[in-house]
């Protein structure tokens, strides 16, 4: 949120929930899945590392292909985790080197998955994204040789107990190794809750994944079904966030136009089409400023995603947005974009600071709906039509719904109106 202005924006939370709990779901489904694998025949449970390292493949390459390079450092840290443990950990620490192995991937790999969650999007190519892959590439080194030249003493160091609580001895995790997870995860939630991204739930599910799989190493099948879960979390991820970029608008969350023009061919015959437009915007830009005009858009798209009446929102272009009633006439239409009407004219924005008009009075005299200062509103008109039974296009609907807007802004804007004559 740009700084000196606060506001009450109210953004559907189920969308921002779900990044977290689509993850949490298959890790479960994994979690049940590790007491099933016992009971399938022995070739077939052999097949469950080929299909984890499938994934892995898979996904770092989806992820390259789609430019996602955090997703691609998740996959990679996870990955080669789970590399060594087959290759190295199987029979536990019972050698040296297993051990040495062991405290080197508790602290490295966490460590990357807490980078991965404070670091920002730069691309897969980009100079930053190849910086960053030239440090993986470093690090891996570093740590290789310390394992190659026997040097315990960094490890040791890394891995001995950070404060003597004898509680946390039940994690069976190195103290920093836990500390690491916990303040990834935390960073990764906080991100994907404020952000609705997939990609941050899917970097918290692999938080949780490297718990999971440190705390319960050599429980069989836990490694590679927790592991085999977490690369399609990350997978599902880069679909999703790929389809958001595609159809969603990035400002308003809702479905793009380009969605709309999908869906207009398939309404069947009886539908109605509204039109909303934000009264008098451009002088609201000029006096608060893009940013502020910017959150009202969130806020004027926040009211239209809890659309009653089974209406769709979609974001039609600048502060133009359109709402499909499938099934319905534009009077049983009628209510329920005159509640949105209300709602969003109800809706009061506080202004701190800098973000007050920058000439207050101004402002007062050239916004529709503008309080006492530093407090603002907006009102929106909307036009409404229908099929009505008629065999005439969507396209012809739409024409309507805009000339019944135009109406609403010639006759005082804040108002509803219905097209054809009404
Ligand atoms: P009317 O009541 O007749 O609709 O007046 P208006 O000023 O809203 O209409 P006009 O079409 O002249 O202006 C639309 C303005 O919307 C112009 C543009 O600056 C603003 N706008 C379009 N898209 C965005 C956006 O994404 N963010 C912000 N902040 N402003 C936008
Ligand atoms: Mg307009
Ligand atoms: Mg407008």
């Amino acid at each position: 949120m740009p700084p000196g202005f606060m506001l009450f924006c109210a953004i559907p939370m189920l969308r921002k929930i779900s990044t977290i709990l689509v993850p949490m779901a298959v890790l479960f489904a994994a979690w049940v899945i590790v007491f099933r694998i016992p009971l399938l025949p022995q070739e077939q449970q052999g097949l469950v590392p080929f299909v984890t390292y499938l994934l892995y493949i898979v996904g770092m390459l989806l992820a390259c292909h789609f430019r996602r390079g955090r997703v691609f450092l998740a996959l990679l840290a996870v990955g080669v985790c789970y590399h060594l443990f087959r290759t190295q950990l199987t029979h536990g620490t019972d050698t040296p080197e297993a051990w040495l192995v062991y405290r080197a991937l508790s602290v490295v790999v966490p460590f990357n998955i807490l980078l991965v969650a404070l670091m920002r999007e730069k691309g897969f190519w980009s100079m930053a994204g190849r910086m960053r892959l030239l440090f993986v590439a470093m690090e891996i080194g570093a740590v290789w040789l310390t394992i190659r030249l026997d040097q315990h003493a960094l490890w040791v160091a890394l891995t001995r107990p950070i404060i003597n609580w004898p509680a946390l001895e039940r994690f069976a995790m190195p103290q920093l190794c836990l500390v690491l997870i916990l303040l990834a995860a935390g960073i990764a939630v906080r991100r994907a809750v404020s952000l609705g991204s997939p990609i941050e739930g899917s970097v918290f599910a692999s938080c949780v994944t490297l718990f999971v799989v440190f705390r319960w190493m050599w429980s069989p099948h836990v490694p590679e079904t927790f592991c085999a879960a977490s690369a399609l979390i990350l997978i599902m991820a880069v679909i999703q966030d790929s389809y958001n970029m595609a159809f969603r608008d990035d400002l308003t969350g809702l479905l793009s136009r380009r969605v709309l023009n999908e869906q207009l061919p398939g309404l069947g015959s009886r539908y109605a089409i509204a039109m909303v437009d934000v009264d008098h915007f451009k002088n609201f830009n000029d006096s608060y400023g893009h940013d502020v005009g910017d959150q009202v858009l969130k806020m004027v798209g926040a009211r239209l995603m809890n659309m009653t009446g089974g209406g769709s929102p979609f974001r039609y272009g600048g502060e133009e947005f359109t709402v499909l009633f499938p099934g319905k006439s534009a009077k049983e239409a009628l209510p329920h974009l005159e509640r949105l009407r209300q709602a969003i004219g109800d809706y009061r924005m506080t202004l701190r600071g800098e973000d007050r008009p920058r000439d207050e009075e101004r402002g007062k005299s050239r916004r529709s709906g503008s309080r006492k200062a530093g407090e603002v509103s907006v009102t929106v008109s909307i036009g409404v039509a229908e099929t009505g039974g008629r065999q005439i296009s969507p396209q012809e609907v739409l024409k309507a719904a805009d000339g019944a807007l135009y109406k609403a802004k010639n006759r005082g804007r804040n108002r509803v109106c219905l097209g054809g004559g009404r």
